[in-house]
Formats: structure tokens, sequence, C-alpha cells
């Protein structure tokens, strides 16, 4: 990264973007935190450096979850940003089912920075189910939600292999902790 001002006008417009979204858990923490958690997990674990994924991560919810369109993001951010963008963005006129088993089919095709964007999301998705649930989910359901992860990412690995560490730590770690609470559940 040459300088700083691309990524703090992108995490400026995105935190605007998500200012009234909060996430699942139960201390509704802000959505921004998200995004935030992506990119670093990117920079810190993935060693990524470049503009256009770190840029792309902090605005990878925009489109999906406000009203901000890919030419938007094509004129504030350039179209290497809106592409990636474009990537990791379900088509919401879907219903979820078939959005959840695109995402599955579309992996092994997107490309290298798509593919690790995807396994940076997933693991801070994977951490939130394990640490931050969203309110409401049952057991199976957050096993459900790593399973279903899993065969996304078996789509996006051998691009970076510390994302991918990253990702099977934190399946590891979210299986454990759900296998201790159903037998904390169920009792010896
Ligand atoms: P959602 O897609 O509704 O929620 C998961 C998404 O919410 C994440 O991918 C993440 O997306 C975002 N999110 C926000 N806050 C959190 C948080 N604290 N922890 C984790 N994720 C968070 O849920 P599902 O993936 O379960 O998809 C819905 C599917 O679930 C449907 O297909 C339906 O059939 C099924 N379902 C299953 C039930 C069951 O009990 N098994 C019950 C009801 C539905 P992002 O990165 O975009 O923010
Ligand atoms: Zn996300």
């Amino acid at each position: 990264m040459t300088t700083p001002l691309p990524l703090l006008r992108a995490l400026r417009f995105a935190a605007d973007q998500h200012r009234f979204q909060k996430r699942k858990d139960a201390s509704g923490s802000p959505y921004i935190n998200h995004p935030i958690a992506v990119a670093t997990l990117l920079a810190e674990t993935g060693g990524i450096t470049e503009d256009v994924l770190l840029l792309a991560a902090v605005l990878h919810d925009t489109v999906e979850d406000t009203e901000t369109t890919l030419d938007d993001l094509a004129a504030m951010f350039g179209e290497d940003v809106a592409s990636l963008v474009a990537e990791v963005t379900d088509d919401k006129s879907l219903p979820k089912d078939e959005r959840k088993e695109l995402q599955v089919q579309h992996a092994r095709a997107a490309s290298p920075r798509a593919k690790q964007l995807k396994i940076a999301d997933k693991v801070c998705n994977l951490r939130d189910v394990t640490y931050h649930p969203p309110v409401g989910w049952s057991l199976r359901r957050r096993r459900e939600y790593f399973d279903w992860a899993e065969r996304v990412v078996a789509g996006c690995r051998g691009v970076n292999p510390a994302l991918d560490a990253a990702f099977d730590e934190a399946l590891a770690a979210g299986r454990a902790a759900l296998e201790r609470t159903s037998w904390f559940r169920a009792g010896p």
C-alpha cells in the first residue's frame, strides 16, 4: 500500500453505509466491526498488502447489505475493487438456500483475490458463530453453518496457505466448542 488514504476513505464509506446495522450477536455489535475484522485478518494473517484486496474486504458487504451499487464502488474505488466485491456478493433475488448452494458451486472458479476474501469472511463468521453467536441459533444451526462454510472454503483453498490454516483452526475450535456445549447440556 502506497498511502493509507484509500483505505481510510473505504473505512469511512463502509462505516457510513452500515451505520444503522448491527451484527446478530446478543450485544448487537456495530456491523462495521465485521468488515474491519476481515480486512485485518487478510493483512495480519494473510500477509496481504495490496490496496485492491484490502479495500474490497472493507467494502465487501456494502452491495449485499446496503443501498450501495457496484457503479458507486467503481466510481469511488475503481473497477478492480468493484468487480472483486461483485464476486463475493450474493444475488439477493434468489432464495437463501439457492444462494448458499451457489456459493459452494462458484467458489472453485473465483479469482485468487476473491478466494482469499471468501476465506477471510468465513473465518470471521466462524469465530463469531463460536464466540458471539447469532441470537436464537440452536447448536444444530451452528453445526450446519460450519458444514456449509467448510464446503465453500474447499473450493477456495491453495492460494494463501496461512489463510487456509486460519480457517482450519477456526473450524476446529468452533466444532470443539459445540461438542463441549452439547456434552454440557446433555450431562455426563
Ligand atoms: P444467515 O445467512 O441468515 O446468517 C449468517 C450470516 O449472518 C453470516 O454469514 C454473516 O454474514 C451474518 N452474521 C451477522 N452476525 C453474525 C454473527 N454474530 N455470527 C455469524 N454470522 C453473522 O444464516 P444461515 O447461514 O443459517 O442461512 C440461513 C439458512 O438457514 C437458510 O438457508 C435456512 O434454510 C436455514 N435455517 C436453518 C435453521 C436451523 O435451525 N437449522 C433455522 C432457520 C433457517 P455476513 O458476512 O454477510 O455478515
Ligand atoms: Zn461478510
